[in-house]
């Protein structure tokens, strides 16, 4: 069974995210860059279900600049076999980004495909649910755990009330959430290993795909910074103060 596993390069989630000046975007330039967290879980799955015998190739996918090549080196290290980037300098949207998604499964036809829930750069969480709906294939979002069997996948998913469990006929999407697994350390061994395996260039137009923005940015701004809070010395002034000064009860 094949998995096709997408990997995004985002700005590494230890880093503090800054405007840039002219409030065009985020800045990237001289940031470390790294795999999205969640793709990196969805990574570790791929590996888990095949050392469980399940799987027996996983391709790892990204899309976006030559620089991705790295993102796909560390998925290699983690455990995929081989690797595709779809190179291109245009900024992707979610839609863009699933559209070559599903002209890649047309040409992998992989029986899962697993996404992270979000990417902690754009926080969209829409890239899985449009793959799903272009392919009309099942789909799992905000795995928690997943098992696979008999051409059938049960995951359990964190939805709001709790916990979720569905089965769903394979094909199918899977999009991870945090508690899916730990990720494994990447291995020097691993890293070496990593650079003999395959990893693929195309380019948008080979997968007939045009990645054209759809939705324009206006702005880009900081939040509003939060003012210090207050001690009260009892919960009565507390109360007080709720009720007369921010007049909430
Ligand atoms: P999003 O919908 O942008 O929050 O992203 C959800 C997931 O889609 C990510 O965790 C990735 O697995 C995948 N994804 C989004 N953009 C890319 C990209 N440029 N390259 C590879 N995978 C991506």
């Amino acid at each position: 069974m094949k998995v096709l596993v997408s990997v995004k390069r985002v700005v590494d989630y230890n880093v503090k995210v800054r405007v840039k000046a002219d409030g065009t975007g985020v800045e990237t330039a001289n940031v470390k860059m790294s795999m999205n967290p969640f793709d990196e879980i969805a990574i570790e799955e791929a590996v888990r279900l095949k050392e469980a015998g399940v799987v027996t190739e996983i391709v790892a996918v990204s899309a976006g600049l030559l620089a991705c090549q790295e993102t796909l080196r560390t998925a290699l290290a983690i455990g995929a076999d081989r690797a595709i980037l779809v190179e291109t300098d245009v900024e992707l949207q979610p839609l863009a980004v699933a559209k070559l998604l599903k002209a890649l499964c047309d040409k992998e036809s992989p029986q899962i495909v697993i996404l992270g829930k979000q990417a902690i750069d754009d926080d969209a969480n829409q890239t899985g649910q449009m793959l799903a709906a272009l392919l009309k294939w099942p789909q799992a979002t905000f795995a928690s755990k997943v098992k696979v069997e008999n051409g059938k996948a049960t995951v359990t998913r964190e939805v709001d009330g709790g916990l979720e469990t569905i089965a769903l006929k394979l094909p199918a999407i899977i999009t991870t959430d945090l508690r899916l697994n730990e990720p494994r350390y990447v291995t020097l061994p691993n890293i070496m290993k990593a650079k003999k395996k395959a990893l693929e260039n195309l380019k948008p137009d080979a997968l007939g795909v045009d990645v054209k923005p759809r939705l324009q940015v206006l702005k880009v701004v900081e939040p509003a910074k939060r003012k210090a809070g207050i001690k009260v010395p009892d919960a009565k002034t507390l109360v007080e103060k709720l009720r007369n000064e921010a007049k909430v009860i």
